[in-house]
């Protein structure tokens, strides 16, 4: 029988009123099984189940006694994303996937195969405020924050397909849809608990947060300790640039209005003075706009003797966006420029982009 309308919202509402584990830090779970008048030892059983063995169902977790599996079946949920939609590109290294949210928003999360690594990139926010001009995400506005679970949901969700072929996830970047730092209280969270040592345990470094440059949030994470409270986060901070002069930005980007970049290059300064960590610069080279030989002599005076690194990629064309990327012809002359002022860069191949890859265009797909 098919179920009705008023059946599936009612168990859309039950869903949305159950407690989301992924939500919860190992205190705040602590908590919930102490009121239980669980003993304690059954809340690390749980955090392994969750963060170790990434129990996709209570029926798993086989050490748990069959009346707290059932409890926790009713009360709470382990909130596994269901996937509305999903691409491969044609190698097959690469699969993005649209994940349905409980309240029937979509995000999307992609799953790299590098030779080495297995990386997630994943979203904060359903859409985005900033408004790129060149970016799906922001081409459809912002709908509303991820929460911490939400965020982690994500990259246990492709950490069990993984499981599944007996590999590993190594790498995770915050790149998807949405701005990371606007979201800072969940997207803090979630970082960190992924490098929970007793739970998923990933390496600081394998953390990537990509911001549009909001200074108050990159001010903020610079004043982050790590886990253990033994210094600095360690993870690494991406800054999407894409112009190198005020002129340009605020057309491109234009967040630039309110932080400009001289602001923002201070706090960069001060990011990587007090956590010794290189900067990443994302641009996406886009045709004739930001791929002159100027753009990449502003750029170079704004890096020298900053520990920086560029990563330069050919734009994604977009459905509300003219800009196109450049030629091969185009791509030497700027990366030569950089080369002559030896600013370090990598050019990035565009991965995925058979398969739409480019932040927000699966969910642009979807809702045309
Ligand atoms: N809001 C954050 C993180 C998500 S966007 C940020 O802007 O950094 C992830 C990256 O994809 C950013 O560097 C963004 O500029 C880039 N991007 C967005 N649309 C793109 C496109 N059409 N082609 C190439 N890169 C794009
Ligand atoms: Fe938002 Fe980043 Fe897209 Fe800009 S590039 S609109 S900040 S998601």
């Amino acid at each position: 029988m098919q179920p009705t309308t008023s059946n599936r919202k009612s168990e859309i509402e039950n869903r949305k009123s159950r407690t989301r584990l992924y939500d919860l830090t190992l205190p705040a779970l602590q908590s919930l099984l102490a009121d239980w008048g669980e003993p304690a030892y059954r809340v690390r059983q749980l955090w392994e189940w969750l963060y170790v063995h990434l129990a996709g169902t209570f029926d798993q977790m086989t050490n748990l006694p069959s009346s707290l599996r059932e409890r926790l079946a009713t009360e709470t949920t382990i909130d596994v994303p269901q996937v509305a939609d999903t691409v491969r590109s044609t190698d097959g290294e690469t699969c993005k996937d649209l994940l349905r949210l409980v309240d029937g928003e979509t995000v999307e999360a992609v799953l790299m195969r590098y030779e080495r690594r297995r990386t997630a990139c994943i979203s904060t926010q359903v859409g985005c405020s900033i408004g790129c001009a060149f970016c799906a995400t922001g081409q459809m506005g912002f709908r509303r924050d991820l929460t911490s679970g939400e965020i982690v949901a994500q990259v246990m969700h492709f950490a069990r397909i993984l499981q599944a072929e007996r590999d590993r996830l190594t790498n995770v970047v915050l790149m998807g849809m949405g701005e990371p730092l606007l979201n800072y209280d969940a997207s803090l969270a979630a970082i960190r608990r992924l490098i929970h040592p007793q739970g998923f345990n990933l390496g600081q470094r394998h953390i990537t947060l990509s911001t549009v440059g909001i200074v108050p949030g990159i001010e903020r994470l610079a004043g982050e300790t790590s886990s253990h409270g033994d210094g600095p986060l360690q993870i690494t901070l991406a800054i999407s640039l894409h112009a190198a002069t005020d002129e340009l930005r605020d057309r491109l980007v234009p967040i630039n209005q309110h932080y400009r970049l001289d602001a923002l290059f201070e706090t960069c300064s001060h990011y990587v003075a007090r956590t010794r960590r290189r900067i990443s610069f994302e641009w996406a080279l886009i045709d004739g706009v930001n791929d002159t030989p100027q753009q990449a002599q502003a750029l170079a005076a704004r890096l020298t003797g900053l520990l920086a690194h560029v990563n330069v990629i050919p734009l994604n064309p977009t459905q509300d966006y003219a800009g196109q990327p450049p030629s091969s012809a185009g791509i030497t002359r700027f990366t030569q420029e950089l080369d002559r002022h030896r600013i370090p860069y990598t050019l990035r191949v565009r991965r995925g982009v058979d398969i739409q890859a480019g932040c927000g265009q699966l969910r642009q797909r979807n809702t045309a």
